[in-house]
Parts: C-alpha cells; structure tokens; sequence
C-alpha cells in the first residue's frame, strides 16, 4: 500500500518548502517531492541566493578597486581570486540548503529525492509517482500541491550549448571572467548578473528588444538606472533584436538588429529573456488540468485548478515570477485549506534589481495609473540631499512616492539608490496599513539614515520636503 498524507507538494522551491512548514506547523502530515539533491529551487541553488553572494563580493571587489580612494583608503590595486568567491557562494547554498533538510526534519517533513508526476485518483484523493535513483514510488494525498516554478525560456536562433551560450545558472559558474560577455535581456536577471561579471573586469554588453531597459518598472528610473550603468562601463543597446550567431575560433559572433547592426563579438552569452512555467512531466493534460495561453496553470482564490484536489502556486499560475510571492502563496494557500481567511495582496508585491544602486518599487508605476486614467501626485528626494547617503558616498537616485491626490494614501513607491531593498519594506509596511503621506510625515525617522529620504519624499508630495 502507498503511503497516505494529507498534502503532497511536488517542488521543494519556495513556494513548496514554505508551505510544507506552514502545513507541519497545522498538523498535516507532508510529503514533499524534489528532484534536486537540494531542497530551495532555483532561488537557493541557483538563482537568488548566489547571485546574491556573487553581487555582494563583486561589490565589495568594485568598491576596493574604485571608490577606497575617496574615503582616504590606500591600497594596491585589488586582486580577484574568482576560485575563491565561487567557493564562498558555493558555502553559503550549501549551508542555506541543508537548514532548510534540517527544518524539514525539526518538523516531520518527508522529502522523497524524485522526479514527481500526478497519477491515478484514489479513495483518498490523488495518487502522486515519483522516479526515484532506486525505481517508482506510489504516494497518495488527499490534496497535492504543484509548486514546480520555472525554467529559463530559449532563444530559438540562440539555443543554449552549456559551452558558450547558456542562462543565469551558466553565468553564476563561469570559473573565468568572460573577456566580453553578451547579455541578451536588459530585464533582472540580465542587468544583475551582468553587474557581477562587469564589476570583475569583464567587457558587458546588454541587448534589449524593448526602448528601455525593465519594462516593467517604472521608467523614470530605468532609465536613470541604465545612465547609471553606462557609466560603471555597461554598453546597452535597447530596441535590438538578435538575429543569429556564427561560431569563430576563440568566441562567437552574434548578429543583432537594431540601435546596432554590425554583428557583436563576444566569448560568452547569457540569455535573459524570461521564464516559464516547468511543467513538463507533471501529467497535466492527462489529470486536465487547465492552463492559458502563456501557459499558466489557471487557479481561483484558493489556488485550486480545475482538477478536484489539486492545487498550484508560485511561477505555476499569474503574477510575478518572485520566490517571496511564491512563499507568501504557499503560506496562504495551507491557511486557506484549514478554513483561515488568508490573502496574498497582489497590489503589494514589492520587488528588487540587485544592480549598483539598487532599484525596488511596490504598488503601481506611474505608468500603470496613467494607462489606468488614475490621479497621482508626486513627492521625490534625490539621495544627493540624504545625509547618511553622503557619508556613504553613494548619492545616486531617489526616492519617488505616487499619492492619491485627495486622500494622500501611497499609490506606488520607487527607489533607486543605496540599500533600496531594505528601504522598501517600509513603504510596503505603510501601504499594507493604508498609510498616507500625512502617516509618513508623522512617523519619527533616525537621523542619519537612508530612510529619511522617503519622509522627505512624502513632504516632497506636498511640496514640503526639507532638505531639497
Ligand atoms: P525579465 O522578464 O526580468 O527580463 C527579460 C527581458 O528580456 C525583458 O526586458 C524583455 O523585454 C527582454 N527580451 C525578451 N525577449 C528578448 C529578445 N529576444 N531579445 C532581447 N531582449 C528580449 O526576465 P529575466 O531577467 O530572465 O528573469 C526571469 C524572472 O526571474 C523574472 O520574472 C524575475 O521576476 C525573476 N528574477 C528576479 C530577481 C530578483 O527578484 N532580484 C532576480 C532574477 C530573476
């Protein structure tokens, strides 16, 4: 007889391990299916977590080279041991991937090594196959969870070969730093390890199909951020198309279309251009299970797609491709399922370019309230006036709050600038409290801090800012 849980999810990313610790924590007995010899996904293997240790060391190895000067630091020109830095990343998954093994364990969590696929209905709900290294395992669950997330999309005249051209895992492993490598994609992952490869002395050029760089966010400072890495050295070329490559001896030669046509040499390619859901293998249209046309799985409120009992979340179904998305979802998901009345507020999804300043928005671009005919005003502070950011000497961006003229409630908050991903909890923490610019102006903020610059862009709203 198969083994019965309550709740089988298969993906142990963060979507799916953070449900599983929600679900122990209510007492459900769960099985968690991951194909990896890790548990963390993408974001702790490969995607999040180093790229954030890669972007931390290169920063510091930028900050050594180019900016110790400033601060009356006299040193020899800094030396790169790329071995090393790999190693310390390397470290740093392994410890966060083997806390997550060890909380599974704290908590009665079954993580079964596998490959997962949904098989029969069974008495007791749904019956779940894994491929395992010593053959099939049959598990049943009364609820399955699907939280399989993403793969990187591919080119089709630009298919990865491992060897030259390939995605954000390849880029997080080269063992040497590219003479030039070509970045097709100015969006997150384009633009962050991009940074880290530019930063170590690489030649980077970013090819972007769109007029600007992160179509998405807002575009004021997208382009304030692309000036910014222009400067550090980064060659973008927006409105380009790639259109082909030709292998040479030492490289390759990739033919683009656009603000430039001549075709670009370059030793190494990153591919950039999104994600998709990984679905392959789950047996979906077997257990008809509905997806539209970008081939997310549909879901309703409660996560539940169209077969009975089964249930998706994370880069699986709508909304951004985030692992704090997919870790709040899989929270409310569980919640939902014992009776709680949980939400995911998808106005309130703050997100984060890890590139040097930083860039980190929640609520709406101003854009979106012009495309949507909604009133806004607008309150900026540049860090050049922030005291802490002077003394950091890293006075590029600001901060941009977009109000409801009459009510003042936050609309949107962007940031460019120093620490802006820790700056932007605060505005996510006012907007969840249906906040104001007047509650802003009432909150006490330390002095020196980078902080004070959203206060003074909330005054800036009202034409009141201090500083500036
Ligand atoms: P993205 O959607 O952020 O950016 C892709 C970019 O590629 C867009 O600007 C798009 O216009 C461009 N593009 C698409 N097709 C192209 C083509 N043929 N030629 C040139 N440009 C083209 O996608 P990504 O950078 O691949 O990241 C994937 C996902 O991973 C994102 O959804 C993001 O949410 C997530 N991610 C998040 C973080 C973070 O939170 N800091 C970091 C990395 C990745």
């Amino acid at each position: 007889m198969s083994e019965q849980y309550d709740l089988i999810i298969i993906g142990g990313g963060p979507g799916g391990y953070v449900a599983a610790l929600r679900a122990a924590q209510l007492d459900q007995k769960v099985a968690v299916i991951e194909k990896r010899e890790s548990l963390g996904g993408t974001c702790l293997n490969e995607g999040c977590i180093p790229s954030k240790a890669l972007l931390d060391s290169s920063e510091y190895f930028a900050l050594a080279r180019d900016s110790f000067g400033r601060h009356g630091i006299k040193i020899d020109a800094p030396e790169l041991d790329l071995a090393k830095m790999q190693k310390r990343k390397q470290e740093i998954v392994k410890k966060l991937t083997r806390g997550i093994a060890s909380l599974f364990k704290k908590n009665g969590i079954d993580w079964v090594n596998g490959t997962g696929r949904l098989g029969e209905d069974s008495d007791n709900g749904m019956q779940v196959v894994v491929e395992t290294k010593d053959g099939e395992q049959t598990l049943e669950g009364e609820t399955v969870l699907l939280a399989t997330g993403s793969v990187a999309v591919e080119l089709p005249h630009l298919g990865f070969d491992e060897a030259k051209i390939g995605h954000a895992r390849d880029a997080l492993e080269y063992q040497e730093v590219p003479e030039h490598l070509l970045v097709v994609g100015g969006g997150y992952i384009g633009l962050e390890l991009g940074s880290v490869w530019l930063r170590l002395g690489a030649k980077v050029t970013v090819v972007e199909m769109l007029d600007e760089i992160l179509p998405n966010t807002d575009q004021e400072l997208a382009v304030e951020l692309r000036k910014s890495l222009e400067k550090q050295g980064m060659t973008i070329l927006t409105g380009t198309k790639v259109t082909g490559f030709d292998k040479q001896k030492s490289g390759l030669s990739v033919k683009v279309e656009g603000e430039r046509d001549e075709p670009i040499a370059c030793d190494r390619v990153l591919v950039a251009v999104g994600r998709k859901p990984c679905v392959e293998g789950l047996n979906l249209d077997e257990a008809g299970i509905d997806r539209n046309k970008q081939g997310q799985i549909e879901v309703d409120e409660n996560y539940a797609t169209s077969k009975a009992g089964v249930y998706a979340i994370g880069d699986l179904i709508h909304g951004p491709m985030l692992a704090h998305k997919a870790m709040d979802e899989g929270v409310v998901f569980v919640e939902r399922l014992a009776g709680r009345e949980s939400l995911v507020d998808y106005g309130l999804i703050p997100g984060v370019i890890y590139t040097m300043p930083e860039v980190a928005s929640v609520g709406a671009t101003e854009e979106e309230l012009k495309e949507n005919d909604i009133d806004y005003e607008t309150g900026k502070f540049p860090f050049m006036a922030n005291g802490r950011a002077k003394c950091m000497d890293e006075t590029e961006g600001m901060v941009k709050i977009l109000a409801d003229p009459a009510s003042g409630h936050l609309l949107g908050v962007h940031i460019l600038g120093p620490k802006a991903s820790e700056l932007i909890a605060e505005a996510a923490a006012v907007m969840a409290f249906g906040g104001s610019i007047e509650d802003v102006e009432l909150i006490m903020h330390p002095h020196p801090t980078l902080n004070e610059a959203f206060k003074e862009a909330a005054l800036a709203t009202m034409g009141r800012a201090l500083h500036a």
